[in-house]
């Protein structure tokens, strides 16, 4: 009696191999065609209402469920990987960054831990990453999936750092220390995340108010942390910016480790975008001071244009990470020879046992582009705020909100002082925004400034040139302009 095959491979190889290579060479064409799409259209309801079906009890074929990608979802992604996508900070991906996926797919490494090369090549990144922010051979770095995951990590270790050990098995409620963390006004929402979820309490995290290039007030901070030690709180962690999510301002990193190391605080830097523009030789002097840190969390997925997702932890203290999160159990026993080999793993530095092979993607990238090529990258798209900038000072019926620090320019259209008009200007901005989405030519997004609607470019995609800041801005005009004569 033969065995009845419940394998999920297929009968048929060249079949399915047929099938990839075309699925290979429609994301292939994706991307070299991306500037023929808009960059991005709304949903069509039908379509929409085509994903809410009941779980599919038979199989399916692989072509069809392909095509039903390339013409359903496809085309109604977000579009960051357009040249014409400004919106928030997102990266655009590369074709290299997308094959290595698929290499990495195929291996199906999980990284938690044993003894394989994939950790070896993720060991390798993080050697590279020491290097970048001169962290000394002790550091640890771990790939995790976001900057906020990785805020979150850190602010943990600062916490078991603060509070010792024993912290880890008492918790929160066992001791003394009211703690108390820093960061300023203009820091992403999820370091305050990050506070609450490791049960510090959002309160806790003090909002310190910004000057007028947007980094923190200095003596504000030192004020509040001397008040706050004289009512009996324990400050423990300044988490500065480098990079903000509005505006792109960095703080004074270099004083603000000149603060935590007077105070005795860990320094963390939230540099989820910025940090790696120490691959910039122009811009890496503006992060002077990141290489103080205690902790640093950025993302490969944004500036460095790695695929998602791809977010990153860099620990000064290496011991203090392991601390932090390892957890002997019998059933992840570690051995000196076989594929359970090795001391430490990394599952040993966060909350994730089962983790994929980011690594690979990163370290091709790293590879294939080098160092140098992806710090001119990052530089030209600051030559390219600078462009925007001057665009948007040039049009009597734009205005600039916000210094242009590295990438991100904050603007809005304002009508000539004789034009009469319904909307405020705020709806009148957010109309445009809309308009420009809907259109397909550009998308930026929208933040307040000082209290007012800013439409926000963050020119953060490797394929975004001169004239796509043109483009963008040509609509801006006329979308304004139309939306006045109604
Ligand atoms: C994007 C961003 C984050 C969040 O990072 P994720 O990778 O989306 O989790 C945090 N801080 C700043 C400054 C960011 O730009």
């Amino acid at each position: 009696m033969t065995e009845p095959n419940h394998s999920l491979d297929p009968q048929d190889w060249s079949n399915l191999r047929a099938e990839g290579h075309r699925m290979l060479d429609d994301m292939l064409d994706y991307i070299e065609k991306i500037r023929e799409r808009p960059v991005w259209q709304t949903i069509p309801d039908e379509i929409r209402s085509g994903f809410r079906q009941n779980l599919p009890q038979q199989p399916s074929d692989l072509a069809q469920i392909h095509q039903r990608f390339m013409q359903e979802v496809l085309p109604y992604a977000v579009g960051n990987s357009h040249p014409g996508f400004m919106g928030w900070v997102q990266g655009g991906g590369t074709p290299v960054g997308m094959l290595a996926e698929m290499l990495a797919a195929g291996l199906n490494a999980n990284l938690g831990g044993r003894d394989q090369m994939p950790i070896e090549v993720e060991k390798q990144v993080t050697q590279w990453m020491r290097e970048l922010f001169q962290f000394p051979e002790s550091a640890s770095g771990l790939f995790v999936t976001g900057t906020s995951i990785a805020n979150f990590i850190a602010v943990l270790v600062a916490r078991t750092k603060a509070l010792g050990l024993a912290s880890r098995r008492q918790g929160l409620a066992a001791s003394p220390h009211k703690l108390v963390a820093y960061t300023s006004a203009g820091a992403h929402a999820c370091v305050s995340q990050a506070i609450d979820m490791a049960g510090i309490g959002i309160d806790a995290l003090r909002l310190i108010s910004v000057d007028a290039k947007f980094a923190m007030n200095l003596d504000e901070l030192e004020q509040r942390i001397a008040a706050d030690r004289a009512a009996g709180y324990t400050p423990f962690l300044i988490a500065g910016t480098a990079g903000t999510v509005d505006v792109g301002a960095i703080d004074d990193l270099d004083a603000l480790a000149d603060i935590a190391q007077r105070h005795q605080l860990w320094f963390h830097i939230d540099g989820a975008y910025g940090a790696l523009a120490m691959l910039s030789t122009s811009i890496a002097p503006r992060l002077k001071g990141i290489e103080r840190a205690d902790s640093i969390a950025f993302d490969f997925h944004k500036w460095a244009q790695v695929q998602y997702d791809a977010g990153y932890i860099l620990v000064r203290d290496g011991q203090a990470h392991f601390d932090t999160f390892a957890t002997p159990t019998s059933y992840l026993k570690r051995e000196t020879r076989g594929i359970a080999a090795g001391e430490r793993w990394p599952c040993d530095f966060g909350p994730d046992l089962s983790r994929g092979f980011r690594a690979l993607k990163a370290w091709f990238t790293i590879q294939v582009y080098g160092a140098e090529q992806l710090g001119q990258m990052i530089a030209h798209t600051c030559e390219l705020a600078q462009y925007l900038k001057a665009r948007v000072e040039q049009e009597p019926q734009l205005e600039l909100l916000a210094p242009v620090n590295l990438n991100i320019v904050c603007f809005r259209y304002r009508p000539l002082a004789d034009a009469h008009i319904e909307l405020s200007l705020d709806d009148l901005n957010r109309d445009i925004v809309f308009a420009l989405h809907e259109s397909g030519i550009a998308a930026p997004s929208t933040t307040s400034v000082n209290g007012v609607l800013a439409i926000r470019a963050a020119l953060v995609n490797h394929r975004t040139t001169r004239l796509d800041i043109d483009r963008m801005i040509d609509a801006t005009l006329r979308f304004g302009d139309q939306l006045l004569a109604f």
